[in-house]
């Protein structure tokens, strides 16, 4: 974290939502929307689940107005380890993620690794598997294409809000681009173009593919086939 933004007083709520990852619609708001309501007990069982949200949750509301900068040694002095292939000692592994059909070179322990970290709200994890995972076009490109198979199951197709640059929406623009791309099953154009980002384009459109994903894998609109 940078000097001046460790030093920034931690804002409001939706400020710690994105500072842990998420948005205020995201898996993580919900988590903390449930934190804040929830009874003694309710938190400690939250708390067993996802320790890093609950305690950012805490620590927040017990030393506000701390900084960034504080909530980053808080969390760190919890977590222990640092990011490397995930942090050492978790298993966030989902075995469920289909194949590719196209029998290409995906690497699908990363993306159940990656999958499974997001379902248990461990960013240290989701942080380090992102990073590796920029270094991958192909396994990039099939997460993209999982976020949108799994739209395309809930909502019967891809709104425009996920591919067209001006809609409004939280989908990143390269998100945009790889699902436009990939429109109508043009799925190896796609794969070309994702192949052709930069791995910090390839991050982008990343992250909000495993949000994505992650938001139907927790509401359970899994498509048959990619999903359980
Ligand atoms: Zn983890």
């Amino acid at each position: 974290m940078d000097e001046a933004l460790a030093a920034h007083p931690a804002g409001n709520w939706e400020d710690l939502v994105l500072y842990l990852g998420g948005s205020p619609g995201s898996f993580t708001g919900m988590l903390l929307t449930l934190a804040a309501k929830a009874d003694p007990r309710n938190l400690a069982l939250l708390r067993g689940a996802f320790p890093r949200q609950v305690t950012a949750w805490e620590a927040w509301v017990r030393h506000s107005p701390a900084t960034w900068g504080e909530l980053d040694a808080i969390l760190a002095g919890e977590s222990g380890g640092g990011p490397g292939s995930g942090v050492s000692g978790h298993d966030h592994q989902l075995g469920y993620l289909a194949p590719d059909p196209g029998g290409r070179q995906i690497n699908g322990q990363l993306l159940g690794e990656l999958a499974g970290a997001c379902l248990d709200g461990c960013q240290p994890c989701q942080e380090a598997l992102l990073s590796r995972l920029t270094g991958d076009a192909a396994t990039t490109a099939r997460l993209v294409e999982l976020a949108c198979i799994a739209t395309s199951h809930v909502l019967g197709g891809i709104p425009a809000s996920m591919t067209r640059q001006r809609a409004p929406g939280l989908a990143s623009p390269e998100f945009r681009r790889l699902a436009a791309a990939g429109a109508d099953g043009n799925n190896d154009a796609m794969f070309a173009l994702c192949a052709q980002m930069t791995p910090a384009q390839r991050r982008e459109a990343a992250e909000t593919a495993a949000e994505i994903l992650t938001g139907h894998l927790v509401a359970g609109g899994a498509p048959p086939g990619a999903l359980p």
